[in-house]
């Protein structure tokens, strides 16, 4: 089709080259061959010297103007001149006819003059009176000769003024000549200029049209050529139209062709994409099954960690520890597993294994990630700080503004997550902050921190527990978190004067409630995480404390024992778990029941003067772990918790047993352990 369709224009532009050379020798003949080009070229010339012809006439007319000017000038004169020439003629006259009179004056007092010598001669001899009339015509005579005088002054001036007007009129006239010299000079010029222009014109007339006539001869010659050609590619044409229409008959059969072929491909991709869809039927099944095993193997793997894990954190030794030999260090790590701790007390080597163990240089990052999911997938998470005063709880749970502690990072964590997932989720956070301090319940974010509070069964008849009166703050961003611990802290500050030591001996816990609802299916989840920095686990009613000291150590022992009864009682998923105990657990019942998941971080001081706290609380941690996996796994030989006993080293008397690293020696934890403990100075209730 394309190949048929190329060669129908091709066809097309022969035709319309073949009706163009038909039209050409009529009208335009051979546009753009050579010699029609110089044909304009001198049609251009021609032009050119009739407007060089027409430039030269009327620089003519010009010249003619200026000959005309000029003999107008020369009339003019002329007549100025005849004017001169008269009024010099009258002047002549009227000078000559003055001449004529003085001379006739003259000859008249010539011919006077003697009479008046006689009447002299006569006036001397006769009287005085006659002698006067002699002086008087004698004055009368001189006046009248200096009168002729002037008049021959007059005369000569005359004269000289008539010859001057001669001579200008001799000059004026050599002038005239002059300038009808020139005039007729000027005039031959003029007419040898226009003849010679004439002569040129006619002479590049002639040769343009010369040379247009030798044009024209060769365009004729030149449309010859074409015709000829002309005759010779009609042939061409012929056959050009007979490929065309054997090419239009092809095309005619070719969509029948086109159709077969389509049928035949089609076929052959329907088979491809059924073996393909098999093919991914296969894989689908297999994916399946690779997933259930996944989840099977995750959930293996949480059976295996158990919902209650135990960490502990060694803090670095600080200046507040002092010196001398009270501050060496008496902790150490292994180095190849993360998860034992060794302590050197009174000489003697002691080894714990736990989930985990953090030096003074780690974090504890990792470990609150998943606990932080966990409650954004709607579990209930319980963090604790465990250990002696000093140990690091506070420092592990709040941090410094540069090292935020767990509850920044958790909440940070939080707000993370939950942004993550605000496409399909709705959530709401809120926190409230409490303390227990001589087992009564204090609101932190209350407007009266004093008031107690109590822990109340929901009436609504589902078994939950709630604070009436427990303030509860919505949360949007780690900035209103750092707000609500500000005004925490406040709250406590203005009630205690000794705020460290109030704060050791008391519980801080912080809980958050994380609500979702998946926006798609409506489905709701409440998580909740608490997060508690237990009171100081040093035994301070041992050494014969009195008063409030006592009721202290008495209410912390109790509350720190409920809580490991607690622990050991879920873990060993006895029937009974002694919740009611203290307030803390019950508090705390719904998040550590059920599917909730607990961290325990026991904070260790690594110094040498806390040894006999740091054995006590690794052995806390260790039990808390070891119940874990009930009786019957690896960790059954360390001796089941009792939930009535709240277990204290005595230190003076008793150095820990080496067999009590949990892995060291199976089977010898038991019989190893009794004789070192006693029973709390208070039974739990
Ligand atoms: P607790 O709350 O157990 O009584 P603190 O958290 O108040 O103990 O810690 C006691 C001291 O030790 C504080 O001065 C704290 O800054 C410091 N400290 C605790 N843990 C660390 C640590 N991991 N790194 C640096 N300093 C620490
Ligand atoms: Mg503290």
């Amino acid at each position: 089709m394309v190949e048929n369709e190329r060669l129908r224009q091709e066809m097309r532009r022969c035709e319309a080259e073949l009706q163009e050379l038909r039209a050409k020798p009529a009208a335009a003949p051979c546009a753009g061959c050579e010699h029609s080009q110089e044909s304009a070229q001198l049609r251009d010339r021609l032009a050119q010297l009739q407007l060089e012809a027409a430039e030269n006439k009327s620089l003519l007319s010009e010249l003619n103007l200026e000959v005309q000017q000029k003999r107008d000038r020369l009339a003019e004169v002329e007549l100025r001149l005849k004017d001169c020439l008269a009024e010099k003629a009258q002047e002549e006259e009227r000078l000559s006819r003055r001449l004529r009179d003085s001379h006739e004056t003259i000859a008249s007092l010539r011919a006077q003059s003697p009479p008046i010598k006689y009447v002299i001669k006569t006036v001397e001899v006769e009287s005085s009176k006659t002698k006067q009339a002699l002086s008087e015509s004698q004055t009368r005579n001189q006046q009248l000769q200096e009168q002729v005088a002037m008049q021959r002054q007059v005369l000569k001036e005359m004269e000289q003024q008539l010859q001057s007007s001669h001579q200008l009129t001799a000059q004026l006239r050599a002038q005239i000549a002059m300038y009808e010299a020139e005039l007729e000079r000027a005039h031959g010029q003029m007419l040898e200029e226009m003849q010679s222009l004439e002569e040129d014109k006619n002479r590049a007339i002639e040769e343009a049209f010369a040379r247009a006539q030798v044009e024209m001869k060769a365009v004729h010659e030149n449309l010859a050529g074409v015709r000829t050609n002309l005759l010779t590619l009609q042939p061409a044409l012929r056959t050009l139209t007979q490929d065309y229409n054997s090419l239009k008959r092809q095309v005619r059969g070719f969509p029948l062709l086109l159709q077969e072929a389509l049928r035949g491909v089609k076929a052959e991709i329907g088979q491809a994409i059924e073996e393909v869809n098999s093919n991914n039927q296969e894989l689908l099944r297999k994916y399946r099954r690779e997933l259930q095993l996944r989840k099977k193997c995750h959930n293996e793997l949480v059976r295996l960690k158990g919902n209650i894990r135990v960490i502990a954190r060694v803090r670095p030794v600080t200046k507040e520890d002092g010196e001398g030999p009270e501050a060496t260090n008496a902790v150490t790590f292994d180095p190849d597993d993360d998860s034992i701790i060794h302590l050197l007390h009174k000489g003697k080597p002691v080894s714990f294994e736990l989930d985990k163990v953090f030096s003074p240089r780690a974090s504890q990052q990792d470990e609150v990630q998943a606990l932080i999911t966990s409650c954004i997938d709607g579990f209930n998470v319980c963090i604790f700080a465990y250990g002696q005063t000093g140990a690091g709880k506070t420092y592990t749970m709040e941090g410094t503004p540069e090292n935020p502690g767990i509850n920044q990072r958790a909440l940070q964590l939080l707000f993370s997550e939950v942004q993550e997932k605000a496409s399909d989720w709705q959530f709401t956070i809120t926190v409230s902050a409490a303390e227990i301090y001589n087992e009564a319940l204090r609101d932190l974010l209350g407007q009266e921190p004093q008031e107690k509070l109590e822990i109340r069964l929901c009436p609504d008849g589902s078994g939950q527990l709630y604070v009436p009166g427990l303030t509860e703050f919505r949360v949007q961003s780690v900035d209103d978190i750092n707000k609500v611990f500000e005004f925490g802290h406040t709250n406590r500050t203005t009630e205690f004067t000794n705020l460290n030591e109030h704060s050791s001996r008391s519980h801080a816990l912080l809980i958050v409630t994380v609500r979702g609802v998946d926006c798609s299916t409506g489905l709701r989840t409440t998580g909740k995480l608490n997060l508690v920095d237990l009171a100081g686990s040093e035994r301070v009613g041992k050494s014969g404390a009195e008063g409030s000291r006592l009721r202290e150590a008495q209410h912390i022992n109790r509350s720190l024992s409920a809580l490991g009864d607690v622990i050991a009682a879920l873990r060993s998923r006895q029937g009974h778990v002694p919740f009611r105990n203290s307030k803390l657990t019950y508090l705390l019942q719904d998040s550590l029941s059920g599917d909730s998941k607990t961290l325990m971080v026991v904070q260790v001081s690594p110094v040498e003067k806390n040894t006999s706290e740091t054995l006590y609380s690794l052995k806390f941690a260790e039990r808390v772990r070891s119940v874990e996996l009930g009786p019957g796994s690896r960790r059954a030989e360390l001796g089941s918790w009792s939930s009535q006993e709240h277990l204290e080293w005595e230190p003076a008397c008793q150095a820990p047993p080496a067999a009590a690293r949990a892995h060291s020696a199976p089977g010898s934890g038991t019989s190893s352990r009794p004789g070192s403990i006693r029973r709390r100075l208070q039974p739990s209730a």
